[in-house]
């Protein structure tokens, strides 16, 4: 069956930047399972998805304002370089998890000066356009509960 509203489409996917160094993809975290015209996946992409069948390819460019947003530079902080005396080789260009009162970010490293570093909480795409490639791997009509829902029931239980 080809892909229309409310099919249940199961994906292989691999996120890119413009230079083709792949951010995310189905080889790690499993298939993109979703129902067709509920919004769950970007707009771009369940657009250019009506229609496909199984084995087809997607490919689609976004901007950063569909994909991680602009990049903010109020989410640059300098923080002093003495709350890195337990972090060993301290780089520029260094990934670290940084705690603060809403949990656990991941920040990079921008900048080491002599007293301060300055760290980045911007999405590393942040600011950047991507591209999404997709491979349709599997579609069946949406059951009446998940129609209901707007969303997918993996192995038929709701998981909200
Ligand atoms: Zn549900």
């Amino acid at each position: 069956m080809k892909i229309e509203k409310n099919s249940v489409v199961e994906l292989d996917y691999k996120l890119m930047d413009l230079e083709g160094n792949i951010w995310e993809s189905s080889d790690e975290g499993g298939p993109w399972v979703y129902l067709h015209g509920h919004g769950e996946v970007m707009p771009g992409l369940e657009n250019e998805l009506l229609g496909k069948a199984i084995g087809q390819k997607v490919k689609v460019e976004f901007g950063p304002e569909e994909a991680y947003g602009p990049y903010e530079e109020e989410l640059k902080t300098e923080v002093p370089r003495e709350a890195f005396a337990e972090v060993k080789n301290l780089t520029e260009g260094m990934r670290l998890a940084a705690e603060s009162s809403d949990g656990v970010h991941a920040v990079m490293v921008r900048e080491i000066r002599d007293d301060v570093v300055v760290i980045d909480a911007n999405h590393p795409l942040a600011g950047q356009a991507v591209k999404v490639e997709v491979k349709v791997l599997s579609v069946r009509p949406g059951t009446e509960d998940e129609i209901a829902h707007g969303h997918v029931h993996q192995d038929g239980t709701c998981g909200h």
